[in-house]
């Protein structure tokens, strides 16, 4: 890759951002369809300034990870209004009309669940349970929804689980109880099963029967134990890259106007998880 004057630059802002697959995913995308682009980590403790650097440093675009979701909001210029509901936005995309920059804020992390599962099934009329009720949970929610599947929440605490659920208008339900009504979509958005505690699963095999696609957000491990007992059931298991693939297809169509290179992306998060 060569960088010269005309170089587009794209970055991550975070703190940490050192963990990110963004920056290899984005790079070989680029690289793959001889874009003069480059993506680089964004590391920052001052959101306010960072934000605001964009404009000033002629930065093209910016994934916005943990903790800065929701502050970076009320720092943008204009916010599309799903991600405006969802309260979270994880792309920018800085607008430049004669001399004035404009900030754009947007969400692909529902676009990213909600097409993982399109790859193998409809989601509209499709019935989904959401294990979890914290940030992811509720992106994922919000996705679903506006695809037109019908949710149901399950969550270790009954409080937050029942307020995401009130915010979604859909029902809740304990971890330990099979969902209120049949459902074939299963997704994990806990943290559970995450290394070291691998051998962990966010419920019991018991209760898998009858759902026929179960997504994993969680990707360390690739094949977590809910993945293994699923497969051993015979269901669709999607694994945790998914998400975060789709989510930064997403992003890579909004800030080049090109169709994502996805094989290529989808090898650049495998290799590094394998490395
Ligand atoms: P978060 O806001 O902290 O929420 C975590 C959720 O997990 C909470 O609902 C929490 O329940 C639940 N939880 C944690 N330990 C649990 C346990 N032992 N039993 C039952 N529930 C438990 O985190 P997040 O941002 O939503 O992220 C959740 C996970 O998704 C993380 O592992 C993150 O790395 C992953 N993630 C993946 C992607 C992707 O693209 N693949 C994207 C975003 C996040 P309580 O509320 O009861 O504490």
């Amino acid at each position: 890759m060569v960088i010269n004057g005309r170089t587009k630059v794209y970055g991550i802002i975070g703190n940490p951002v050192t963990h990110s697959l963004s920056p290899l995913m984005h790079n070989r995308a680029f690289a793959a369809c001889k874009e003069n682009r480059v993506y680089i980590p964004l590391p920052t403790a001052d959101l306010h300034a960072a934000v605001e650097g964009l404009k000033a440093m002629h930065i093209d675009g910016a994934s916005v990870t943990i903790p800065f979701k929701q502050q970076v909001i009320d720092l943008l210029d204009e916010v599309d209004p799903v991600a405006a509901r969802i309260g979270a936005v994880n792309t920018v995309l800085v607008k430049r009309e004669r001399n004035e920059a404009r900030l754009f804020g947007t969400n692909t992390d529902w676009l990213g669940s909600n097409r993982a599962i399109l790859d193998h099934m409809e989601l509209h009329g499709s019935r989904a349970v959401i294990l979890g009720a914290g940030g992811a949970a509720r992106g994922i929610g919000f996705g679903l929804l506006e695809a037109g599947a019908t949710v149901e929440i399950k969550s270790r605490s009954q409080a937050k689980g029942r307020l995401l659920a009130k915010q979604l208008d859909c029902g809740w339900s304990p971890l330990d109880e099979p969902p209120e009504q049949e459902t074939t979509i299963l997704i994990n958005a806990t943290s559970v099963g995450m290394e070291p505690d691998s051998k962990a699963s966010p419920i019991e095999q018991r209760l898998l029967d009858g759902y026929r696609v179960i997504m994993d957000i969680v990707y360390a491990p690739l094949q977590t134990q809910l993945l293994k007992d699923g497969a051993t059931r015979g269901c669709i298991c999607i694994n945790g890259l998914e998400m975060l693939l789709y989510q930064g297809v997403a992003q890579f169509e909004l800030w080049t106007g090109l169709e994502a290179p996805v094989e290529v992306m989808r090898q650049a998060m495998l290799d590094a998880v394998a490395s």
